[in-house]
């Protein structure tokens, strides 16, 4: 049996874990919620900094509570996080991860976060071969396995939608992360279109907005810009989150058609936070089903970032006999999955 602790902390959460072949013995995240605006990378830092010790002790004291006969001295390996993520955030969690490594005597593992968001989803779900579409928050790509390597077959040119769709949030006013706050804005808009009452229904109606898909690459900025510009016209927020979304989510899904068509494959993986959205896995769910492709979504917890899939990546990597030397683990902010030599499949 193999035993790995993983720790994550890229950006908003940090998580450490510990994980075997088999399941996710036990996991402990601590979030930083930024007071005002968007995630200030120093300030998210510095929280997984006077965190980290607790976090970690937690792990390894639920681990003895859940498990008879478990021991400090049982772990095989340190996993973290490499990149990519926020420089300061990326420096913390490598910082611990060595001092941990040197203590244990035990191999370092730097690991790919995107790809550790694909490894768990294939995990959790069970797929086998499948397209990814791996949307976060700084990050967003469709990608395949083919040839030893995760090829990313298209990427945003310019943000991650999650960042879209807080930037748009804090626009508006409201907190970080702002995701799940425009997803309950557009679902009250559908709710408010009756079909009956016409003006009510006009207030509350899809505004059309930039759509920026090229071959299988799109962006996020102009429609960001786009809506902003719809609320400073006086459009309901209602409507803007709606219709912010229905074309966003309708570029997503049209780039993962394209790329399923292309590489023939007949099974779709949705990786990261954003991924947590229901109309978004709606749409996705209705193009793979009338492609007679099967969708796989992990659980919520295994969508956002977690520790558990730094442990489990670092796991297959381990037992594939992929380690970092000391001199290799500095962290790496601009860290792309097709970086990676894929040696565990
Ligand atoms: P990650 O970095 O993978 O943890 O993803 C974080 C991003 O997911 C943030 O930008 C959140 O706003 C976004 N997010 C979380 N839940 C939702 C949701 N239900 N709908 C849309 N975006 C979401
Ligand atoms: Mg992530």
């Amino acid at each position: 049996m193999v035993l790995i602790l993983g720790i994550e902390g890229t950006a908003w959460n940090l998580s450490a874990a510990l994980v075997t072949e088999d399941r996710v013995i036990y996991e402990v995240e601590s979030v930083y919620k930024p007071l005002h605006g968007g995630i200030h990378p120093r300030e998210a830092a510095q929280h997984h900094a006077s965190e980290l010790k607790r976090v970690v002790s937690d792990v390894i004291r639920g681990a003895k509570n859940a498990e008879t006969g478990f021991s400090i001295r049982d772990i095989d390996g340190i996993a973290f996080s490499q990149g990519p993520g926020m420089g300061p955030c990326l420096r913390t969690v490598a910082t611990a991860a060595r001092a941990l490594a040197l203590t244990l005597k035990k191999p370092l593992i730097g690991v790919n976060h995107c790809i550790a968001h694909i490894e768990i989803g294939r995990w959790q779900c069970g797929a086998r071969d499948p397209v990814v579409l791996y949307v976060s928050g700084a990050n967003s790509q469709v990608l395949v396995y083919f040839a030893g390597r995760y090829r990313i077959l298209g990427e945003t040119l310019d943000i991650g939608i999650g960042n879209a769709l807080d930037k748009f949030a804090r626009y508006m006013g409201l907190s970080h992360p702002g995701g799940p706050k425009i997803e309950e804005l557009a679902a009250a808009a559908s709710m408010h279109s009756s079909g009956e009452d016409k003006d009510k229904d006009r207030k509350y109606a899809y505004i059309p907005l930039p759509y920026v898909v090229k071959g299988m690459d799109f962006s996020f900025s102009g429609l960001t810009t786009a809506a902003m510009d719809a609320l400073d016209a006086g459009y309901t927020r209602e409507a803007v989150c709606y219709s912010f979304q229905e074309t966003a989510f309708a570029m997503l899904t049209e780039v993962t058609e394209r790329a399923m068509a292309y590489c023939g494959r007949d099974e779709m993986l949705l990786a990261g936070g954003v991924g947590a959205n229901r109309r978004l896995q709606q749409m996705l769910r209705t193009m793979c089903h009338d492609r007679g492709a099967r969708f796989f979504v992990p659980e919520t917890r295994y969508l956002h970032d977690n520790g558990a899939m730094i442990a489990y990546l670092g796991l297959l990597q381990f037992r594939s006999g992929q380690t970092t030397p000391l001199r290799e683990s500095g962290v790496k902010p601009n860290f792309r999955p097709d970086e990676v030599e894929v040696t565990w499949r």
